[in-house]
């Protein structure tokens, strides 16, 4: 199969032929049918996270089932389905307890003894997220995806799979907004517009989006903002105070710096929450005002939008259905998969809420 490879940091990306094994007993093949280029993806290309050398990134994705292992029972060949990062074992202490975003992770990948499940001329390519979206198929544990049996595109898919769930579960499952409340989200990109409207659904009064780009706070009062900052002068965290009286109940940071982590802290009310979903840089610190916790000030990571995705992104696909969640107005571009590199680069200038790879 045809597949985007990333052998070293900082290189581009490159369209090579990679071997893919068959499924085992718990895996399925899914063939890609759209795959969103997402944030994420860009800070292993730039080396902010670290991954194993050769990998096939790309994580937000939908496709068909193409075939299943012998023990598979939830989906079979032509399932339509959304692929999920958040893949979990069901039987971990986490799982149990019903966070199953957060589970172990163990056994759900295939051991060092065994064939690996994609390989290029006999060496291991590593599967980003254990996915691996930016390619034609996908080798993937079963409890990686989400039957889907109603008729929604894959590129609309494909954005439920990270940067919908993660936006809109931050509002939804990690902060649980409370109808009637105040909010800020930073950073308008494709995570930042759904935690916009994740917030709207869940019936805050007041949402205020801080961005530095013109053109996504236009975006945002589409997504259901109510107020707009422009972040490129002065300070943020004193005007979000000034506008909403003293600060907001539930501040989500979505770009991902320290800066804006400790901005989404500073423009909270006595007993608000700050939902960091953006991945900060690893060896990153972040500084708070200390006295601020006598005032039952609250900071939090969110992750993956503490999605249970099984029973989350079904649901998201009805208020799709039903028009009260935007999804189409998300995807930028359609592009193919040699083009993915010039997404990268449009996604560092700041223009594009999401480039959608169509196979
Ligand atoms: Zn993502
Ligand atoms: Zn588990």
């Amino acid at each position: 199969m045809k597949a985007a490879v990333l052998r070293e940091v900082n290189t581009p990306l490159d369209v090579e032929e990679v071997s893919i094994a068959d499924p085992g007993p718990r895996e399925v093949v899914v063939r890609t049918g759209a795959s969103g280029v997402c944030h994420s993806d860009l800070h292993f290309v730039e080396g902010l996270y670290a991954t194993r050398f050769p990998v096939i990134l790309g994580h937000e994705a939908a496709g068909t089932i193409e075939a299943v292992g012998e023990l598979v029972d939830y989906v079979k060949p032509g399932d339509r389905v959304i692929c999920c990062l958040s893949v979990f074992c069901g039987h971990c202490e986490r799982c149990t307890e019903g966070r199953t975003v957060l589970c172990s992770r163990t056994g759900l990948t295939r051991g060092p003894d065994e064939t690996p499940r994609l390989s290029s001329d006999g060496e291991a390519v590593t599967q980003f997220a254990n996915l691996g979206s930016f390619a034609e198929y996908m080798l993937v544990h079963e409890n990686s995806v989400v039957k889907i049996d109603r008729d929604v595109p894959f590129e609309q898919l494909a954005l439920i799979g990270c940067g919908a769930t993660t936006g809109l579960g931050a509002a939804l499952n990690t902060a649980a907004v409370r109808p009637g409340s105040a909010v800020a989200v930073i950073g308008c990109g494709g995570v930042g517009l759904n935690a916009i409207q994740g917030a709207a659904l869940a019936g805050a009064l007041r949402i205020i989006a801080v961005d530095a780009v013109e053109t996504k706070l236009t975006l945002a009062r589409e997504f259901g903002a109510t107020d707009v900052i422009d972040a490129s002068s002065g300070d943020v965290a004193s005007r979000v105070r000034d506008l909403t009286g003293g600060g907001v109940d539930y501040s989500f940071e979505a770009i991902g710096k320290k800066e804006t982590a400790e901005q989404a802290f500073d423009m909270l009310r006595a007993g608000g929450t700050a939902t960091v979903i953006g991945m900060i840089p690893q060896g990153t610190k972040i500084e708070l005002d200390g006295p601020s916790f006598l005032r039952e000030k609250r900071i939090q990571g969110s992750s993956m939008g503490s999605n249970h995705f099984r029973t989350d992104m079904p649901r998201y696909v009805e208020f799709y259905l039903q028009g009260r969640l935007k999804l189409d107005e998300l995807v930028t571009q359609r592009i193919q998969l040699d083009q993915v590199n010039k997404a990268f680069e449009d996604m560092k200038e700041g223009s594009v809420a999401r480039s959608v790879i169509v196979f």
